[in-house]
């Protein structure tokens, strides 16, 4: 990993601005190590940032000691949402606030380390990418279940949707403005970012970090978030899942014309057996299990529609502290706002 300094640019010039967003659900007891490896690290960039983290319905008091924080790192600023929205939506709403011609988004526990931060930007500096991952170096971590199932829903997500994403990168990244903007363009409910950043496209590159442990508190994905995560994720990026199902039927038909055809010729050469009751009861549950199943997935794409007819907006911000620009709205969909207007503090 080199770590190449990010100066600023030529000529004197102020250098492009930093923003940083950094989603929280009950981080208090990590703030200060947080902020003890984030500050140096953004301060060592030598250009202008923000760091902008937003409480996404924290139950402990992380907010009240972000709050007390502002008074100690520089350039904090702070995003309240109403209650817990998820962590895709987490970052949206901080994205939605960023001013930066560059967009870093990391995870609050210090999984990813700051001190990578420079190693990040620099393709974007450099070579004029517009989007950079960091690339886990050291690959698993979690338990043999959740990397089976990881590696599971990787496989799948790449069979099922048009688009590709990397098993290695995460959520560590640096962002041009432009994808920002390409991102927030997009206005659906079912959010599953990477993969919304990967079908916006742009020219994206990857970049070998060794993500760390958690230091204190628990990973908050069980396995039923990440579930459901998975499955969002599937059906929000292909009707492979929906299509499928013509097949299946039509297979199942031909099977059973065949085997009808086999019945008849088998009935007028040998005359009827002794009806088979067991492979009659078979039959009847494989298919209403098939039907089923079908159906259920048919259910998962119709919820999806529901909740986007709907039409809510994605998130409701409590409070926003420290900003003295709006949020960014979704210019390319008009009548649509990300989020409705926020009381502003300072
Ligand atoms: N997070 C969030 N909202 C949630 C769950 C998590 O903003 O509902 C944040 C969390 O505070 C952390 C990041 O998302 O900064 C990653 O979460 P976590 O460490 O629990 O996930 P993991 O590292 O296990 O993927
Ligand atoms: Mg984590």
């Amino acid at each position: 990993m080199t770590r190449a300094p990010v100066t600023p640019q030529r000529n004197g010039t102020p250098g492009p601005m930093v923003s940083v967003v950094l989603p929280m659900r009950n981080e208090a007891r990590g703030l200060d190590r947080l902020f003890a490896r984030l500050a140096p690290a953004l301060d060592g960039l030598d250009l202008p940032y923000e760091i902008i983290t937003v409480d996404d319905g924290s139950t402990d008091d992380t907010l009240a000691r972000l709050k007390a924080f502002r008074g100690e790192v520089a350039h904090l600023k702070v995003v309240t949402l109403s209650r817990n929205f998820g962590k895709e939506i987490a970052v949206t709403a901080g994205l939605a606030r960023t001013t930066g011609d560059v967009v870093v988004v990391m995870d609050s526990d210090l999984q990813h380390p700051p001190e990578s931060i420079p190693a990040l930007l620099a393709p974007w500096r450099d070579q004029d990418y517009d989007l950079v991952y960091a690339r886990r170096k050291n690959l698993d971590r979690g338990g043999l279940l959740r990397n089976a199932f990881s590696k599971a829903f990787y496989k799948a997500f790449d069979v099922m949707s048009d688009i590709r994403v990397d098993r290695e990168t995460g959520d560590f990244t640096a962002i041009d403005r432009l994808v920002v903007d390409a991102f927030l363009a997009m206005p659906e409910r079912n959010r599953f970012n990477r993969g919304l950043f990967a079908w916006a496209g742009f020219r994206t590159t990857t970049v070998d970090v060794v993500m760390e442990e958690r230091h204190v508190g628990t990973s908050q994905w069980g396995f039923v978030k990440l579930m459901r995560l998975a499955i969002a994720a599937i059906t929000s990026f292909g009707t492979l899942p929906l299509k499928i199902w013509a097949v299946i039927g039509s297979l199942i038909s031909a099977t059973a014309l065949v085997y009808g055809a086999y019945v008849l010729v088998k009935t007028l050469l040998f005359g009827a057996d002794v009806p088979g009751y067991p492979s009659l009861m078979v039959a009847t549950m494989f298919f209403a299990g098939v039907q089923l199943i079908g159906l259920g997935i048919i259910g998962e794409y119709l919820g999806h529609v529901f909740s986007e007819v709907k039409r809510r907006p994605l998130y409701f911000v409590r409070e926003a502290i420290g900003f003295d620009t709006p949020p960014a709205t979704t210019a390319h969909t008009p009548g649509i706002t990300v989020e409705e207007p926020a009381r502003h503090g300072n």
